[in-house]
């Protein structure tokens, strides 16, 4: 697993255009045989890249809120429903 190669993936995971990222994550893991939870740790301490389960996206930490294991845009989405 070479540092470009992850840096590649990880531009792919946060890019807008990709629609099914989970499915580019999956399939890195299974080309490299890595363990998905270790590379998802890797793109979190090492390429700023936290996953949102809400809508299945990559985002850098500027879009993240981490206490909440969600990206800023379902977080928003959330509250206006509450109120
Ligand atoms: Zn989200």
């Amino acid at each position: 697993m070479g540092e470009e190669s992850i840096e590649f993936l990880v531009k792919e995971l946060k890019s807008r255009k990709n629609r099914n990222v989970y499915k580019i994550f999956d399939d890195y893991c299974d080309k490299f045989e890595l363990d998905a939870a270790e590379l998802e740790q890797l793109l979190i301490s090492k390429y700023d890249a936290f996953r949102c389960d809400s809508c299945e996206r990559f985002y850098s930490i500027k879009e993240y809120f981490v206490a909440e294991g969600e990206c800023i845009f379902c977080t928003d989405n959330e509250s206006e429903e509450d109120s």
